[in-house]
Order: structure tokens, then C-alpha cells, then sequence
């Protein structure tokens, strides 16, 4: 089911623009439909946001591969640390590309939705609940952070948590309007940022996020 749907999903953010393979392949893999209600499954493989409940909504696919293909992963086994797990999606094409997925989610309900599906689709992924904005001491340092939902700062914690080398991806900006931040840990204290402009996201809420 949605095969020929998920192939002209491709198509679509290959001809905007994406070119990592291992990220086009995946979002011709997993099943969006299964990450959003029933109702709105004639909507799965349209390039848009779509509403998940708790006012959070699963990203646009074009959004998640560009992201993801920010992150530049290149080899299995990567580390990886989402922060806002929401439908699981992101999450699941992290795992399609072999990268070891950490996710954290603030929404209790959420995080019990995604974790349940992920059971259940055989996704394996380290999903937590809690404030994604103080990340996930245990497990660092991470070889690349997605954050997947708009911030007012970089936080200090997420900062600390990259492996040098490794790369976040976050939006940052107000309430508003967001600008995408590719910043590179180049040493333990020196990082290299890049701004993309056109993003917008929902806001990161937590410690070191918007407070509510
Ligand atoms: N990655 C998600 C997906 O594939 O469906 C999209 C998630 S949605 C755009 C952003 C998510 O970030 C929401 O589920 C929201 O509850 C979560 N969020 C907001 N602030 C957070 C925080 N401080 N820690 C963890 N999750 C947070």
C-alpha cells in the first residue's frame, strides 16, 4: 500500500532539491502513513506538515531529509540524538539509514504513542520522555543532533553533549519565525555555524527552551 505514493514523494524532494541517497531512499522506505491517524491517511505522501494532536504535527518530509541530510551520515552505527520524537517519523528514518537513534520527547502521550509504534514496526529506537533541551548526558557524545522544534537559543547542554566532529541541526529564533542553524564542533569549545533562512517550526518548550 502508498508504494506508488511514497515514489512520487521521492520524486518531489528530489526535484527540490535533496540529493543524499541514503536519505532519499529512506523516505521511499518508511511508512508515513503509519505515523499519523487513520483519517489523514490520504494526506501521508503530500509534502506538508500534518497535525498529530497535543497542537505538535509531524514535519513536512522535505524539511526532515533536509535536515537529516545536514547531518551528513555517512557510515552505520552513527550516533544520533533527536530531540522531539512527536509521530516517530524522523526518528524512523534515522533508523532506516542505520544510524543509532536517541530521541527524547516532552509530551508524555506522545512519547508512549511513538514508542508503542516503534515496537511495532521493529523500529529500534532509545526513546525517553522528558526536556530534550538538557539532552541525554548518559549516552554522549553524540555524532549529530536533530532538533525538531524551534528554540530561542542553542542549548548550552546540547552543545556540550556533540562529539567533536559531529554536527547539529537546529532551528533557533522566536516564536515566530526560525532560522535552521548547521553548527560543527570543530573542538571542545570551538564550533563553525551556517544559517539557513525558510524554516519555521512549532517551539522547543523546556529548561533551556521557550517556557511555555
Ligand atoms: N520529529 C517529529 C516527527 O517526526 O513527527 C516532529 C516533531 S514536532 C515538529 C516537535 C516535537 O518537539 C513535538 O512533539 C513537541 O512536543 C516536542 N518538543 C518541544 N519541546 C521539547 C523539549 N524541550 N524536549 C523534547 N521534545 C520537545
Amino acid at each position: 500500500m502508498f508504494r506508488v505514493q511514497r515514489e512520487e514523494l521521492v520524486d518531489e524532494i528530489t526535484r527540490k532539491g535533496i540529493t543524499d541517497l541514503a536519505v532519499i531512499k529512506a523516505i521511499g522506505i518508511v511508512p508515513r502513513e503509519k505515523f499519523i491517524e487513520k483519517t489523514m491517511h490520504h494526506m501521508a505522501y503530500k509534502d506538508v506538515a500534518l497535525p498529530i494532536g497535543y497542537d505538535q504535527t509531524i514535519s513536512q518530509p522535505y524539511t526532515v531529509a533536509f535536515m537529516t541530510q545536514l547531518l551528513n551520515i555517512k557510515k552505520p552505527g552513527m550516533k544520533i540524538l533527536e530531540i522531539g520524537t512527536g509521530s516517530g517519523y524522523q526518528a524512523a528514518v534515522l533508523f532506516e539509514m542505520q544510524a543509532d537513534v536517541y530521541s527524547i520527547e516532552r509530551n508524555v502521550d506522545l512519547h508512549h504513542r511513538a514508542t508503542k509504534l516503534f515496537d511495532k514496526l521493529g523500529i529500534r529506537v532509545h526513546a525517553k520522555f522528558g526536556d530534550g533541551t538538557i539532552g541525554w548526558k548518559e549516552f554522549a557524545p553524540f555524532d549529530g543532533i536533530i532538533v525538531t522544534a524551534g528554540s530561542p537559543v542553542i542549548p548550552k547542554n546540547l552543545k556540550e553533549q556533540l562529539a567533536v566532529g559531529g554536527r547539529m541541526v537546529i532551528p533557533v529564533g522566536d516564536r515566530k519565525s526560525q532560522k535552521l542553524y548547521l553548527l560543527k564542533k570543530v573542538s571542545e569549545n570551538e564550533f563553525e555555524s551556517e544559517v539557513i533562512p525558510e524554516f519555521t517550526f512549532v517551539p522547543l518548550i523546556g529548561r533551556e527552551g521557550w517556557k511555555r
